[in-house]
């Protein structure tokens, strides 16, 4: 038999493996416009094999050491919130915080953009690390939530397939997620709503489970369904920041250009950008709040 410590850091270290084939999955199921291939290598151009390594020994690590704290979960609430604080820290803190060592380590896969990083200091005023992706990858990010650690991620396609006028609005875009500091409001908003669903659940939930038979059954389910809960809350905080970083872009390059720009990409996304999804809001959605904003002022 294994031994309970081990097991419950084993599997710790699986669900960011599950979480990562789900998400693959809703995504092949949702992008009706998109070939399967595509998808697939879509996510493997996305797909850091190095950083996924360490990122899985990290959590081991962790869940193993802080295992006999968190084990008591159900005695006492400040074991279930340490635990729920230990999850986030995972999957929406260590990414952001671990993701840009790994990028700025591996210069090879993330290549140095100066000449983008002079074009945002000069025209945008703004400074900023940005790294091209070697890939395939057909999108652009923002990581990073300690002031040093903020990078802009531009897919190597972009870089043809989008004018220059495009790609500065897409960086636009990014920057707006940086400098509104969105990763870290959105962990910070993760941490307030699963310190609520905690109460809930052992305040209103807990005794119950306690009492019925198949209370463990219940209480992984509901676990689940308060997960769920949590990640639509999320997914609203974060469409109401895909408009937010719209207006920013708007602001800075122009609302023709940014709108152009989300056009573009959905184009040459195979229209992934009018998939409705549940961080993102719909091109349609984008484009009217961006020429609504601009009508008020
Ligand atoms: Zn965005």
């Amino acid at each position: 038999m294994i031994d309970r410590r081990l097991t419950f850091a084993l599997v710790t270290t699986v669900i960011p493996v599950i979480t990562l084939f789900a998400s693959l999955a809703a995504e092949i199921l949702f992008s009706k416009n998109q070939k399967f291939f595509e998808s697939i290598k879509q996510f493997k151009s996305g797909f850091d094999f190095v950083y996924f390594i360490l990122f899985s020994i990290i959590v081991f690590v962790l869940s193993y050491t802080f295992s006999p704290i968190l084990d008591n979960q159900d005695k006492n609430q400040a074991g279930s919130i340490l635990i729920l604080i230990f999850f986030i820290v995972f999957f929406y803190g260590l990414g952001p915080l671990l993701y840009p060592i790994v990028i700025l380590f591996r210069s090879s896969r993330y290549e140095e953009y100066k000449d983008m990083e002079k074009i945002i200091q000069v025209e945008m005023n703004y400074a900023v690390k940005v790294r091209i992706v070697n890939r395939e990858l057909i999108n652009a990010f923002a990581t990073g939530i300690l002031p040093f650690s903020k990078i802009i991620l531009i897919g190597m396609p972009l870089l043809t397939d989008l004018t220059n006028d495009e790609l500065k609005a897409v960086i636009a875009h990014e920057l707006g997620h940086t400098k509104k500091h969105h990763l870290f409001y959105l962990m910070l908003i993760m941490i307030v709503i699963q310190i609520i669903i905690m109460i809930i659940y052992n305040h209103m939930l807990l005794p119950f489970f306690l009492l019925h038979k198949f209370g463990w059954l219940v209480k992984g389910i509901t676990f689940g369904l308060l997960l769920v809960i949590s990640n639509e809350i999320l997914g609203f905080f974060q469409r109401k920041m895909e408009y937010d970083a719209d207006k920013f872009a708007a602001k800075i390059v122009g609302k023709n250009s940014i709108k152009k720009a989300l056009e573009k990409l959905n184009k040459i996304t195979g229209g992934k950008l009018q998939v409705k999804s549940i961080s993102h809001p719909t091109l349609e959605q984008r484009l009217l709040s961006i020429e609504e904003s601009f009508s008020n002022e």
